[in-house]
C-alpha cells in the first residue's frame, strides 16, 4: 500500500503516519526527518537543506526528489510506504507518479488531514520533537510519559527551529501557495480522502482506519 499524507504543517501528518506505519507494517518516510537527521549529522545535504528550512521555505524540488527516490528504492519499501511531507509541490508529485508508472504501480491513497490555520500556531508552539527517531509530542495534547524525554528512544525532546510563530506563518503561506494545489491533483487521480484533523489523534486515526481498511 502506498499512502501520501497531505495537510498543512502541524496538521498531524507525522502523528498519523507513524500510527499507519505501525498498523500496516510499512515504513514511515518523512522528508523532513531525513533533512533533520542530515542537519544533526552535519552533512552537506543537511547544510543545504537548513538554509531553506530555517526560513520556512521549501527545499528545492531537485534535491528533495533525489533523496526521496533513493529512500523509496530501498528494500524495506518494496511492499509500500507512507509518505509524510512529500510531495509538497506539483512537480514533486509528477516525478513520483512518473517513477511509480515506470514500476507499474501507483499511489493508493492521498490522506488529507484538514485543520484550519487558526489551530496551527498553537499546535506548533507546543510541539516537541525527537530528532533521533522522529517521534513528535505536544505539551498539552500528546504528552510523553516523562517530560522532555522521547517514549520511543529515550532521547531529549526539542522545540524545532522552524516551529517559532514567525516561521510557522511563513510555512503556512508556502503551504497554501505550493502544496494545497495537490488536493485538486489527487482528487483528479481519484485517490484523495479527507479526514477532520481537529479531533483527537485517536479519532483521526479511527477515520483513517475506516478508509484504509482492516
Ligand atoms: P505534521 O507532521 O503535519 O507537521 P505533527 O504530527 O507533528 O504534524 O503534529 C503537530 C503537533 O500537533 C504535534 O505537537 C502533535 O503532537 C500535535 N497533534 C497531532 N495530532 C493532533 C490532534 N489530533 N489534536 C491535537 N494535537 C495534535
Ligand atoms: P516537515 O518535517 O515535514 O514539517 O518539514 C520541515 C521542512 O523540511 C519544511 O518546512 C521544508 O523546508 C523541508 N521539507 C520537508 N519535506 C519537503 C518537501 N517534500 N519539499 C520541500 N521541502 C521539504
Amino acid at each position: 500500500m502506498k499512502i501520501i499524507m497531505l495537510g498543512a504543517p502541524g496538521a498531524g501528518k507525522g502523528t498519523q503516519a507513524s500510527r499507519i506505519a505501525e498498523k500496516y507494517q510499512i515504513p514511515h518516510v518523512s522528508t523532513g526527518d531525513i533533512f533533520r537527521a542530515n542537519i544533526k549529522n552535519g552533512t552537506d545535504l543537511g547544510k543545504e537543506a537548513k538554509k531553506y528550512m530555517d526560513q520556512g521555505q521549501l527545499v528545492p524540488d531537485e534535491l528533495t526528489v533525489r533523496i526521496l527516490l533513493d529512500r523509496v528504492a530501498q528494500d524495506d519499501c518494496k511492499n509500500g510506504y507512507v509518505l509524510d511531507g512529500f510531495p509538497r509541490t506539483i512537480p514533486q508529485a509528477e516525478v513520483l507518479d512518473a517513477e511509480l508508472t515506470k514500476l507499474g504501480t501507483k499511489v493508493d491513497y492521498a490522506v488529507n488531514v484538514e485543520v484550519p490555520d487558526e489551530n496551527i500556531i498553537g499546535r506548533m508552539s507546543g510541539r516537541r520533537a525527537c530528532l533521533k527517531c522522529g517521534a513528535t509530542y505536544h505539551l498539552e495534547f500528546l504528552r510523553p510519559k516523562t517530560e522532555g524525554i522521547c517514549d520511543n528512544c529515550g532521547s531529549e525532546l526539542v522545540l524545532r527551529d522552524d516551529d517559532k510563530p514567525e516561521t510557522v506563518k511563513k510555512r503556512l503561506t508556502v503551504y497554501h501557495d505550493q502544496t494545497q494545489p495537490l488536493i485538486d491533483y489527487y482528487t483528479e487521480k481519484g485517490v484523495l480522502k479527507t479526514v477532520d484533523g481537529t479531533v483527537s489523534p485517536e479519532q483521526v486515526f479511527q477515520a483513517i482506519e475506516n478508509i484504509l481498511g482492516a
